[in-house]
């Protein structure tokens, strides 16, 4: 997964704001649809109270005309007529009327069921969103209660023209065959027509119950895949940017404590894996020159031996070692016989080429565990570790001889020159590696004084 952190990441926030950006419109979905649904159930309960209205005011008749047939208290006849006057909107409406109870008494059925304007029946069921053929059953309900209300009038009449007579005649009337079939044609639309406005609306509650059921399905199923961006946004997160710092910072701090090996980890080709990289190659680049600072400040530029400095830095350590572990060391100090005259004759450039090939033959002559370095113009010094004076001189001897049979090359002419060797060993008494040195020169000073080409030691 070699993807731009910065392409990642703005992948996942345009993620994060479309699903972000669902959810709000499924949260707005789900608002119309319940919003839509209360509505729906709000009308249903509503065209339902009117039918049980008309149901209870036909039924509420009966009985008034019942009751005062049979007892002829007037009171009956009030409440039969209250009744009718209320249904046709000529008197106030109690609250709730289809809850109503006659039987309470005036005052309590006044507070359970205060007055409110008058409406006829009719009216407030024009207000309602019936369908045609829903009205028409509530309407044929209606006229047939009506109907029934006028041979209901027609029994109180007779009733209160047969007072002297017989009262069965009224009693039997509102108890009749004609009776009850008439309740019937009131009772039978109001049963249809509640068939229907259940069925009707049933699909319309079904369908936005199933609605929400499938937007919270789907604001689920929106969570379910923020998680999922959010878990991967975190497993990328650890893996490509807090896992290749803490590494970044382990390379750093090791690098800071000059630990010359930091063990090197593939990381991404993103931005922090580009970071690694740099920092790599910056490292790599300082211990380049680091190396060249080191090589500079440590190797002499024309004969590319250790200079003069490096020698004493790595000599006193062996001097140390020899003092303490009581090693044999020896010290060689070379010097070019009549080189003054060999500049001269041939010039700086050719002396220089001279150095050069003098440091050579040297080198090759010497062990790699031998530290030889370029001492002063054209004098040179060798440090023996574990090296007897006698050693030493056999040495210098092999050095001298090989320097003189090695002619120099320099533009078809080969320039032969000789060296003059003082050398000298550790001796217990000595403090210091300048006092082997300080002897090492007395003996290379008598070796001139002895003819030079030669090898003296002390
Ligand atoms: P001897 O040592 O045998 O007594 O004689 P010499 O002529 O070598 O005398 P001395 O050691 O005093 O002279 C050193 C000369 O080496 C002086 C200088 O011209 C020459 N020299 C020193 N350093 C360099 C150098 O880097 N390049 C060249 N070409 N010559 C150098
Ligand atoms: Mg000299
Ligand atoms: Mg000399």
């Amino acid at each position: 997964m070699d993807i731009k952190l910065k392409t990642f990441f703005t992948i996942i926030g345009i993620a994060i704001f479309s699903i972000m950006f669902l959810v709000l419109y499924e949260i707005f979905r789900l608002y119309q649809v319940t919003t839509a649904l209360a509505f729906t159930e709000k009308q249903r309960y509503e065209m339902t109270l009117k039918a049980d209205e008309l149901r209870q005011s036909s039924d509420d008749l009966t009985k008034m005309a019942r009751a005062y047939v049979i007892t002829h208290d007037p009171h009956f006849k009030e409440d039969y007529y209250k009744i009718l006057k209320i249904r046709n909107g000529e008197e106030p409406r109690p609250k709730d009327y289809e809850g109503i109870y006659w039987d309470l008494s005036p005052k309590i059925r006044k507070i359970m069921h205060p007055l409110q304007k008058p409406s006829s029946l009719e009216s407030q069921m024009q207000k309602l969103p019936y369908s045609d053929f829903e009205l028409k059953k509530l309407k044929e309900s209606k006229i047939n209660s009506d109907k029934l209300a006028l041979l209901e009038q027609d029994a109180f009449a007779k009733s209160e023209k047969s007072k002297n007579l017989k009262l069965d005649t009224s009693i039997a009337l509102l108890h009749s065959k004609e009776y009850f079939q008439a309740k019937e044609n009131i009772m039978l639309p109001i049963d249809v027509f509640l068939t229907a406005v259940r069925k009707r609306t049933r699909q319309k509650i079904v369908d936005a119950h199933h609605k929400i059921d499938t937007i919270y399905k789907e604001i689920a199923l929106l969570f379910i895949i923020n998680i999922i961006i959010l878990l991967l946004a975190v497993y990328v997160l650890r893996k490509k940017i807090l896992a290749p710092i803490e590494y970044l910072h382990q390379a750093i701090l090791a690098f800071r404590n000059n630990e010359k090996e930091i063990p090197k980890q593939k990381f991404y080709k993103d931005e922090i894996g580009q970071m690694i990289e740099q920092f790599f190659e910056m490292k790599e680049k300082i211990d380049q020159d680091n190396e060249k600072l080191r090589q500079l400040a440590t190797t002499d530029p024309l004969t590319k031996i250790y200079n003069r400095r490096a020698f004493f830095e790595i000599a006193n350590s062996f001097f140390t070692l020899a003092k303490r572990e009581e090693i044999e060391l020896s010290i060689l100090i070379l010097d070019i016989d009549f080189f003054k005259k060999v500049n001269d004759t041939y010039g700086h450039v050719a002396g220089d080429r001279i150095l050069q090939h003098l440091a050579q033959v040297v080198q090759e002559t010497l062990r790699k565990s031998d530290i030889f370095a370029r001492y002063g113009g054209e004098e040179f010094i060798v440090l023996l570790p574990n090296t007897s004076l006698d050693a030493a001189q056999h040495v210098a001897q092999k050095i001298r001889q090989q320097v003189e049979r090695t002619p120099c090359h320099i533009d078809d002419i080969d320039i032969f020159i000789t060296i003059s060797i003082g050398g000298s060993a550790y001796k217990k008494e000595d403090n210091s590696l300048n006092e082997i040195i300080l002897r090492a020169d007395k003996a290379l000073y008598l070796a001139k004084e002895n003819g030079r080409n030669r090898v003296e030691v002390l």
